[in-house]
């Protein structure tokens, strides 16, 4: 049997997860290997990663640093038990996080995932308010078209429609603020949208309805990746910050997206100059090799949990695979790789280019708005009538068989290239999606 018709044979067990299918059995993409900027397919081709894996591979892929720091420490350490004990990269890692991130967020809580950090932070900001003695506040506020992963908290304060429709009451006691995307004000704005900072006093509305002492946590992405590239406006969120200090709501970002330099600072907070009180990550944390998440959490958050007796357990959480060493070792690995080939500031330098780049494409057929910030950029389209996202999925297929991987999230097409990329690699995927939107 060839190596085509195996795999072929092999299509029916995997169930793929947030995939059609039937339709990719049907047509299967399938990646062999990779190195920097390119996948090369099971059948030969060489295609541009155009979206750093799923918006997590900042360094491109195989870093060399990190596939060595990984073989090190499957040779070295293995596997540490997470619960009462400890070994030296966790501790590492969580200084040198701490150090990364902005102000007082000082204090780390390892994950497996995105979704693993969306619910660890909803769970200590629960846990934080009762623990400083106002256990009333209980309520969680997220946003429409949020996305923070698919555990039940996360599907919960999310507000995708299709990931919760199907998964019964969800939690109780969420509200969820309105969402900024609005072409009509704002269509094709390059960096931070004009128009929409009033929406963020809609939490006001929320405090006057429920009383600002029942809710325990806002959860925003700051820029939202999954619903489309949708761009807080001016002023949105240093709102956002004002209203849940003056309440005494702790305010979470969840930058699994926006983190480990994908603006062109290590942080999406940092970019947008608001602080939140934790921040939510995973993806860039390891560059997608190992999987991780992290959340970090402000001296505050932390320093209410460290009263009590001290043989008692603190917080009631954690996973089996919390700090992983090897996980951990990549993570090292990674965080050095971004600040010796300083790609943070290489993402910073080329984000002019890149919006200019994609702007390029405002008169192609069917392209109703065009969005960019740091090396993050949406084309949205004007979607056939009686078929939703079809146009876009085309449109995405026509570019896979020209050799540019790229994403598409309901009618908009997403791209995030590994910050490594080269300005005339920024032209061949700009070329390539033109080509694609042509067709
Ligand atoms: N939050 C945000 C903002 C995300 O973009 C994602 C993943 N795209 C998640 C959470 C979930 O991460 P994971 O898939 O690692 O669980």
């Amino acid at each position: 049997m060839n190596a085509e018709t195996k795999i072929r044979n092999d299509l029916g067990a995997y169930w793929m997860p947030f995939t059609a299918n039937r339709q990719f059995k049907d047509n299967p993409r399938m990646i062999a290997s990779a190195e920097g900027m390119y996948y090369t397919t099971t059948d030969g081709r060489q295609v541009m990663d155009g979206t750093a894996g799923l918006w997590c591979v900042n360094a491109g892929h195989r870093a060399p640093r990190i596939t060595e720091a990984v073989q090190r420490q499957v040779e070295e350490l293995d596997y540490a038990p997470a619960f009462q004990m400890g070994h030296p990269k966790a501790f590492e890692l969580a200084s040198r996080l701490a150090e990364l991130a902005p102000g007082k967020l000082n204090h780390v809580f390892f994950t497996n995932s995105g979704s693993e950090s969306v619910e660890t932070a909803l769970k200590i900001a629960l846990a934080y308010h009762k623990a400083k003695g106002e256990p009333g506040r209980t309520r969680l506020i997220g946003r429409e078209k949020g996305y923070h992963g698919v555990n039940f908290g996360g599907i919960s304060v999310g507000g995708m429609v299709n990931n919760r429709r199907a998964f019964g009451t969800l939690l109780g006691g969420v509200d969820h603020l309105p969402h900024t995307h609005d072409i009509a004000r704002n269509g094709f704005t390059k960096g931070q949208p004009e128009h929409g900072a009033e929406l963020a006093d809609d939490l006001e509305r929320l405090v006057a309805l429920h009383g600002g002492e029942t809710i325990a946590a806002v959860i925003v992405e700051p820029m939202a990746g999954s619903a489309g590239v949708i761009l807080p406006p001016k002023g949105y969120l240093q709102k956002l910050r004002e209203i849940t200090r003056k309440h005494g709501i702790l305010l979470i970002f969840d930058e699994v997206i926006t983190a480990y330099g994908r603006l062109g600072r290590a942080f999406g907070a940092d970019y947008y100059g608001v602080e939140p009180d934790m921040i939510t990550t995973a993806k860039g944390l390891t560059n997608g090799v190992i999987a991780m998440g992290a959340v970090l959490a402000s001296e505050d958050i932390h320093d209410a949990f460290m009263t009590g007796p001290d043989h008692m357990i603190e917080l009631f959480h954690g996973y089996t695979y919390s700090g992983n060493p090897v996980a951990c070792a990549a993570a090292l690995a990674a965080l050095d790789t971004y600040r010796e080939e300083e790609l943070f500031e290489r993402a910073a330098s080329l984000e002019d280019y890149w919006a200019d780049a994609l702007f390029s494409l405002r008169d192609k057929p069917g392209v109703i708005d065009i969005r960019a910030v740091g090396l993050v950029g949406a084309v949205e389209l004007e979607p056939f009538a009686d078929t939703p996202t079809k146009r876009a999925f085309d449109t995405y297929l026509r570019a896979w068989d020209k050799g540019v991987h790229l994403r598409t999230t309901g009618d908009t097409i997403a791209m995030s290239p590994p910050l490594i990329i080269e300005k005339s690699e920024i032209d061949q995927l700009v070329g390539t999606l033109g080509e694609a939107l042509d067709a």
